[in-house]
């Protein structure tokens, strides 16, 4: 076998960490192993993400990420799939499938506009030929002494003619298929800039958008000084709905209730999937008592619609939810804002669940 005289096998290193290679094999291969044994005993098969998860909360990292799973644990005394999953995308999902299709879309791109530039290129140089030809044609006319000489430089002129004018049919062909190409490109690019920032379930934005939302918003009504609302939603007791009526029907009720937050907002208000079955609402140009009205209108809506299953027809009787809502004092941060609103959703929890809870109050 070939080696590498200068590197002896003790002192190959791994290019992240810089420990040794060995070492970190032997970290790697007991994380997994404790990470396997995690997804056992919560009964959360090992799929790709589920492990990423358990992998990662085997290797403390990121704590974050360890804190919450600790927390759901130690509340409920189990986690499920569902529950790894949005931690998944919370803390290990960077978006990078998206980062890394939109590279490889913006380099196929680049390539469909060199190429056409190398034919609009290739067709300009043609033309300057062309021009020159004709020139010499017209020379050759005025010098003409005979009838002959006049032919063939006219039949060389009508040659030259012809090739220009399929030059040209092929240069609209082929710029039409490179416009093809580019609206296909750009559709896809748009597509994959989306999904980046969209819950594929309920296609509401997703915590990343949000979270870059709200800081945007939050600097803008600094400098405008008008108001602007955050609203928490948690749907009440969700985990009964899954285990009464399954995780597909979970979903459905997901994406009811996430169509009706969008149903109640318009212009620049922004819903979004803060988590599991947590929503929030960015309110900008809104005071409290109109966001809490807002909020009331869609309890009372949530209040009379009869969901059934969509098979079956069954009721799934009564969904509530519960609601806190802040509004930006001075000063303060988007990462405050949404921390106060979270407690006057723990609040409504609470106090009973199915209310609405402000900061200030009304
Ligand atoms: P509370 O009233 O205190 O909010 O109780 P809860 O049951 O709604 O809250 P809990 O946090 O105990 O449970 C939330 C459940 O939501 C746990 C998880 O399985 C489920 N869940 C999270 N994401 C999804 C999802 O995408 N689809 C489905 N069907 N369930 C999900
Ligand atoms: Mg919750
Ligand atoms: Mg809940």
């Amino acid at each position: 076998m070939l080696q590498n005289p200068k590197r002896s096998h003790d002192d190959k290193r791994t290019e992240d960490t810089g420990a040794p290679a060995d070492l970190e094999f032997e970290r790697a291969v007991s994380l997994s192993s404790r990470a396997l044994r995690y997804a056992e005993t919560y009964k959360t098969p090992p799929t790709p993400k589920n492990f990423d998860v358990w992998y990662a909360f085997a290797s403390g990292r990121p704590e974050a990420l360890c804190r919450e799973i600790s927390e759901i644990i130690e509340k409920d005394g189990s986690i499920d799939s569902y529950e790894l999953s949005q931690l998944h995308s919370e803390y290990l999902a960077t978006g990078e499938t998206e980062r890394r299709q939109q590279e490889m879309l913006g380099y196929h791109l680049d390539r469909e506009m060199d190429k056409a530039m190398q034919r609009v290129h290739s067709h300009l140089a043609t033309n300057e030929h062309y021009s020159g030809s004709l020139k010499r044609g017209a020379n050759e006319l005025s010098a003409a002494a005979t009838p002959a000489q006049v032919r063939k430089t006219v039949e060389v002129l009508m040659m030259e003619n012809a090739r220009m004018r399929a030059e040209s049919v092929k240069l609209n062909r082929d710029l039409e298929q490179t416009r093809v190409q580019v609206r296909k490109l750009r559709t896809s690019l748009e597509k994959s800039r989306e999904n980046e920032f969209r819950d594929p379930l309920t296609n509401v934005s997703n915590r990343r958008y949000f979270e870059r939302a709200l800081t945007r918003l939050v600097t803008e009504t600094r400098s405008t000084g008008n108001p602007l609302c955050l609203v928490m939603a948690d749907i009440d007791h969700f985990k009964r709905i899954n285990d009464t009526f399954g995780h597909q029907v979970g979903d459905d009720v997901l994406k009811y209730f996430a169509a009706l937050l969008m149903k109640n907002v318009k212009g620049q208000d922004l819903v979004a999937r803060y988590g599991g079955e947590e929503f929030c609402i960015i309110l900008p140009s809104t005071t409290i008592g109109n966001a809490q009205r807002l909020i009331t209108h869609i309890m009372a809506q949530l209040d009379s619609a009869n969901l059934v299953m969509s098979r079956g027809k069954d009721p799934i009787g009564k969904v509530t939810s519960s609601f806190g809502i802040a509004h930006l004092q001075p000063g303060e941060t988007g990462d405050q804002l949404v921390q106060r609103a979270d407690a006057r959703l723990y609040q409504a929890k609470h106090a009973g669940r199915n209310r609405v809870i402000c900061d200030p109050s009304t």
